[in-house]
């Protein structure tokens, strides 16, 4: 079976149906998504209505969190909390009902799913060290995790007591080692931070242990214009032509 996980959408209606078309071509079975459905974006309620039902299971991120006006915005920067208080008047009864009942974390078939972290996932702790990553293999039973949240892909591979970070080129087919735990970071599909604008996701065969990060052009003119019309700050447009 192959299983796409998407991941920090953020109201990017063109990047997300992009990623979904691209499901059918890449013969995915089942899709989860790992949360930041919405924030920052022009489209909160088309992008929860499309995830609510296309995805198989899903898991809260911090931005849908804020936007129900359950998380504090004081560590948010200026853009993130002005795009949070837009997203929250803009969000639908049925979008919070959707967005309200998703866990922080949860396992799918044998997988770890979270948005930010397996380790104390509402605290919302970013994987950005080799040692950070040592600690958080820790927290969870599983032999795989998907998690987005950085917005930047990578792959985390446990051996023993060592942790190391795999190169992780999009479209190459990485095999996974049957020993060894991994912690994967499948990118953001609505808004990239690695300097490579396109979208990105995550499938994985588990018949074959394999895993592919794949890249897909979307019509980012389109939401850059939605982002200005809705009176979103112009940073939000700019950033998404350079991937950061
Ligand atoms: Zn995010």
């Amino acid at each position: 079976m192959k299983i796409a996980f998407i991941s920090d959408i953020h109201s990017n209606l063109e990047a997300l149906e992009t990623v979904l078309a691209d499901l059918t071509t890449e013969g995915v079975d089942r899709v989860v998504c790992l949360g930041d459905i919405v924030g920052y974006g022009p489209d909160p309620n088309d992008c929860v209505a499309r995830v609510e039902e296309t995805c198989a299971a899903t898991v809260l991120g911090n931005h849908d969190q804020a936007a129900l006006g359950e998380l504090s915005t004081e560590y948010f920067n200026e853009y993130a909390r002005l795009a949070t208080e837009w997203t929250s008047r803009s969000l639908s009864p049925p979008s919070r009902q959707f967005l309200s009942s998703l866990p922080y974390s949860m396992e799918f078939e044998g997988l770890r799913l979270t948005h930010a972290s397996p380790l104390g996932p509402e605290n919302w702790t970013y994987v950005l060290t080799l040692e950070e990553a040592k600690r958080q293999f820790g927290g969870y039973d599983e032999r795989l995790c998907f998690i987005g949240h950085s917005h930047l892909p990578i792959v985390l591979e446990e051996e023993g007591d060592t942790c190391e970070a795999i190169r992780y080129p999009a479209d190459e087919t990485l095999e996974l080692l049957p020993d060894r735990r991994y912690i994967v970071n499948v990118g953001s599909v609505g808004q990239p931070r690695d300097r490579d604008p396109r979208s990105a996701y995550v499938w994985y065969d588990t018949a074959m242990d394999v895993l592919r990060l794949r890249r897909l052009d979307y019509a980012v003119d389109t939401v850059q214009r939605k982002i200005i019309d809705a009176g979103l700050p112009a940073f939000l447009a700019s950033r998404l032509a350079q991937g950061m």
